[in-house]
């Protein structure tokens, strides 16, 4: 149960609008462009003050909804999720948003992150009666909401929300409100866009260029955002820190036309490309990235380097984020099918070839060798985020530390593994600045745990993987 809870809410996206007539199709464009980050399920639910509907599926955005289905989802209000793929399986029950019924009130929510406390909740909630329809952290809230149903809505959520610890980005609907909060130290991403004199709320700022909405600001760390007909009014349920959010937003998850926390997602990045080159140049004849996410990466390393940047491997659109494979055998062919080298580009040439991360090192180790096949002389690989040595308990599925490359080799070790002529990574402070981040590592804004294993939050017993264990007490050490 311990691991079929953990990591249902890997990454994913929310979106939430209220006041709008046309309020699913906004969800649906929204959902479109959150899309990177979670390809496994998708869901809408709507208010129309009266009732709420509900249309979830496992699949993409465009294979749940169809014309008819979204004509159907009429409402002023709706919330939306995209729900990110994990070994683990959830099926259908788990994709959201969730959605009760009652007589009295129904309720709607949909999550980013993952609360590390969620199995000692859950247990207490079951002594106490509840009983869960699935294996989501997610449901937690929803219990806890309903235990206060002696209260109003806006009061059940701010009186639930001190039991929870963790990353958590959750957009909850009633049939009257729509509420936004974001966990105490804003690990995940959340901002507030407007459109047409209506709130909308997403992980992204993407959603709102997409549907044309005017960003308005960061939802900011333990805020509650409360939108009714009265408009949007905020209370902080836990008192305001220091932003801890994730790096790995910048380094990989979000897309380039987003801003997280005010910086653009391909500014930063490439100010990472460019940091690394000041930290690990390489003489070579052509720098390439990984495809797509390295791009603006490769970009800026490029740009320091005074190499010339080129198109050295290409991506077929057509198949899912490597990652996301289940076995080892299915991941390698999966990096296979989806890229491929470009013969003239790198043939005779020595490449650097820069990716954002290396989590198992699957993907360098197919990619150095496909240069390599492909006729480049040397492979230099650039890592534009430091090694990742320790598990995320935050819902970014960087897998346990037995399977971290980094958790136990050396750079040495990695480059050996890999099979690249040079390795270098980008050091845990030049990652800082060039985000734009004080260079001091505490309070710097940033979670920094999977390079550090200094966790900004509690970490329990029995969040842990048994094959983490040893790795926690050492980092601490
Ligand atoms: P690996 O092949 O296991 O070393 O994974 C590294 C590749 O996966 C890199 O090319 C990254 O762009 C990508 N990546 C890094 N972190 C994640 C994550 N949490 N989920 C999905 N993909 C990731
Ligand atoms: Fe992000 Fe790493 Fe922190 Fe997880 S541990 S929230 S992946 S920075």
């Amino acid at each position: 149960m311990l691991a079929e809870m953990r990591g249902l809410n890997e990454e994913c996206g929310v979106f939430g609008v209220y006041g709008h007539r046309d309020a699913a199709q906004l969800a649906y464009y929204g959902l479109h462009s959150l899309q990177h980050r979670g390809q496994e399920g998708a869901g809408i639910v709507v208010s129309d003050q009266v009732g709420m509907k509900q249309t979830k599926g496992e699949g993409l955005v465009t294979e749940v909804f169809q014309e008819d289905t979204l004509e159907k989802l009429t409402g002023h209000a709706a919330i939306g999720h995209v729900r990110y793929s994990t070994a683990g399986g959830g099926g259908y029950v788990n994709v959201q948003p969730l959605f009760f019924q009652t007589q009295s009130e129904s309720l709607a929510l949909a999550h980013n992150g993952n609360l590390t406390n969620a199995m000692v909740l859950r247990e207490q909630l079951e002594r106490d009666g509840s009983i869960f329809q699935t294996t989501s952290d997610t449901e937690v809230l929803a219990h806890l909401i309903r235990k206060h149903n002696y209260l109003p809505f806006e009061d059940q959520i701010k009186q639930s929300l001190p039991y929870l610890e963790g990353a958590y980005a959750f957009v909850i609907m009633s049939e009257h409100q729509l509420i936004a909060v974001l966990d105490p130290l804003g690990m995940r991403p959340l901002s507030i866009g407007k459109i047409d004199g209506s709130w909308v709320v997403a992980s992204e700022t993407c959603a709102f260029d997409v549907i044309g909405a005017e960003y308005v600001r960061e939802v900011k760390p333990g805020e509650m955002i409360i939108i009714d007909q009265d408009g949007l009014r905020s209370e902080f349920f836990a008192k305001q820190n220091e932003r801890a959010i994730c790096s790995m937003e910048y380094v990989y998850f979000a897309r380039p036309d987003s801003n997280v926390d005010g910086f653009n997602i391909h500014s930063t990045r490439k100010m990472l490309g460019k940091q690394l080159a000041k930290e690990a140049f390489v003489d070579a004849d052509v720098v390439t990235g990984v495809p797509d996410s390295s791009i603006s990466a490769a970009i800026g390393f490029a740009e320091t380097a005074q190499l010339p940047y080129e198109l050295g491997l290409i991506k077929n659109r057509y198949v899912g984020r490597t990652f996301i494979k289940p076995s080892q055998e299915l991941r390698e062919k999966g990096v296979q099918m989806k890229l491929s080298p470009v013969r003239k580009i790198v043939e005779g040439k020595r490449v650097v070839m820069v990716d954002d991360s290396i989590v198992r090192g699957t993907t360098s180790r197919k990619i150095v060798q496909m240069l390599r096949d492909a006729g480049a002389t040397e492979v230099h690989v650039r890592i534009s985020s430091p090694p990742i040595t320790n598990p995320c308990y935050y819902g970014i599925d960087t897998s346990s530390s037995g399977e971290l490359i980094a958790s136990s080799n050396s750079v040495e070790e990695i480059r050996q593994l890999i099979g690249a002529d040079s390795l270098s990574y980008l050091s845990i402070d030049g990652m800082l600045e060039a985000i734009g981040r004080s260079s001091t590592m505490k309070n710097c804004g940033q979670c920094l745990a999977c390079f550090t294993g200094n966790y900004p939050t509690e970490i329990h017993d029995n969040t842990i993987r048994p094959h983490d264990k040893e790795n926690l007490v050492s980092a601490k050490s």
